[in-house]
């Protein structure tokens, strides 16, 4: 049985669509990730793309998570939410001017850099403001995170980061730049990775790539190794919460570590994913020439992911008690939204009990990459969330 039978009650009392946060479970990922990384000294970012809600950033920031950013507005949300800049980290192939200007006035921790031009641009930007910035070598290892393509970021082919053959002439170019301080490296290699064999192959990498600055007489302080870990979307409930021992522990065992250097990781996705489910209500059950469809109140404009990434997410009828399950029929369907696109189906063949109009149909695993990719296509109105605490 889902652990979201108990909001029954609430989810029928409310306007479909909308999405529904379990904030004690938030609690929970947080204390484990704390447990597990601090016996290492480990800084642990939040990926701040993955969920901007202001509710869940509050929670995040109070478990003493730092802020991993991709954009001007994320430095803003940050900064406006206390995270303190000396814990801001910028990412983004594609900084613009404006928005290198507001993160070297708020004196943010780092700059991870992406290109040549940026770090030059950078530099041109902080003479301007009369400072230095501290920056990082987004560097790309060439390791296959073996995930799907659209989230695979750290091979040659992919747009983000430095390629190894560059180094030589990132570094004399650096000499140049009065107004940067080079004081780490950083990679990210894709998302979704469940494989810790990856995570291996990476550290590997990294160490090898340490050694080359070594070998040219340089002592970076901080590493930063990204985010990427990967959640069980098949079992929501049975591994709500990431095995992170496992993860840092890994990173503790292949990771070479200097003396004095800090370990940095910017998680967005096990933080928050299986915290969230988009909430919705059967509008039909349509009848197809092989198949029948249940077609929901909720579309690729609430979540966008299956048809993105054809990201897979498990599906549940609420309304359903299934501990009666036994004398239940089920069926298969094809759960799909009301938006004119042929890729606004959240599944196919989805095996259901049977499924009638106004069922509370639960959409899982939507906590990360949910919310924050939800648009107003078609005029639809803007997705509302609501949180467990809100139940008293
Ligand atoms: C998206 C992103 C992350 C977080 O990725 P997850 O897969 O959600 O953990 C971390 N670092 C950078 C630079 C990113 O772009």
């Amino acid at each position: 049985m889902s652990t979201l039978h108990k909001y029954h009650t609430f989810f029928s009392n409310h306007k479909t669509p909308f999405y529904f946060y379990d904030t004690g479970l938030l609690k929970r990922t947080l204390d484990e990730i704390k447990r597990a990384s601090s016996p290492y000294n480990y800084h642990v970012h939040y990926a701040l793309k993955a969920n901007t809600n202001d509710t869940l950033l509050q929670l995040i920031k109070e478990a003493g998570l730092g802020a991993d950013c991709v954009s001007g507005n994320e430095v803003k949300k940050a900064i406006e939410l206390n995270f303190g800049a000396d814990k801001i980290v910028f990412a983004g192939v594609g900084k613009s001017d404006d928005e290198i200007n507001y993160a070297l006035q708020q004196n943010i921790f780092c700059f991870n850099c992406e290109s040549i031009p940026e770090i030059e641009v950078i530099n041109e930007l902080a003479k301007q403001q009369n400072k230095v910035a501290k920056i990082a070598l987004r560097i790309n290892p060439n390791v296959d995170a073996q995930t799907h393509k659209y989230i695979t970021t750290g091979l040659e082919e992919n747009k983000f980061g430095i390629n190894l053959h560059e180094l030589t002439e990132v570094l004399e170019i650096l000499k140049q730049c009065k107004h940067l301080k080079l004081i780490g490296l950083h990679f990210h290699i894709g998302s979704q990775i469940t494989d810790l064999n990856t995570f291996k192959n990476l550290c590997t990498r990294v160490n090898e790539i340490q050694h080359w600055f070594q070998q040219r007489g340089y002592q970076l302080e901080h590493i930063n190794v990204g985010g990427g870990f990967g959640i069980n979307y098949s079992k929501p409930d049975e591994e709500s919460v990431c095995n992170f021992e496992a993860f840092f522990s890994l990173f503790k065992k292949f990771l070479q570590v200097q003396p004095h250097q800090q370990i940095h990781f910017e998680l967005g996705r096990a933080v928050i994913a299986q915290c969230g489910s988009l909430i919705s209500r059967v509008l039909y059950i349509k009848k197809g020439t092989n198949t029948n469809f249940a077609i929901l109140d909720a579309g690729m404009t609430e979540l966008i992911r299956p048809a993105l990434y054809q990201a897979y997410h498990k599906i549940e009828n609420v309304s359903v008690i299934q501990h009666s399950a036994a004398n239940i029929q089920h069926f298969k369907y094809d759960v799909v939204g009301p938006i004119c696109e042929s890729s606004d189906c959240f599944g196919k063949a989805v095996e259901l009990p049977e499924t009638k109009r106004g069922d509370i149909i639960a959409i899982r695993s939507a906590g990360a990459y949910g919310e924050v990719m939800s648009s107003q296509y078609n005029l639809r109105d803007k997705v509302k969330s609501y949180f467990d605490t809100e139940l008293n």
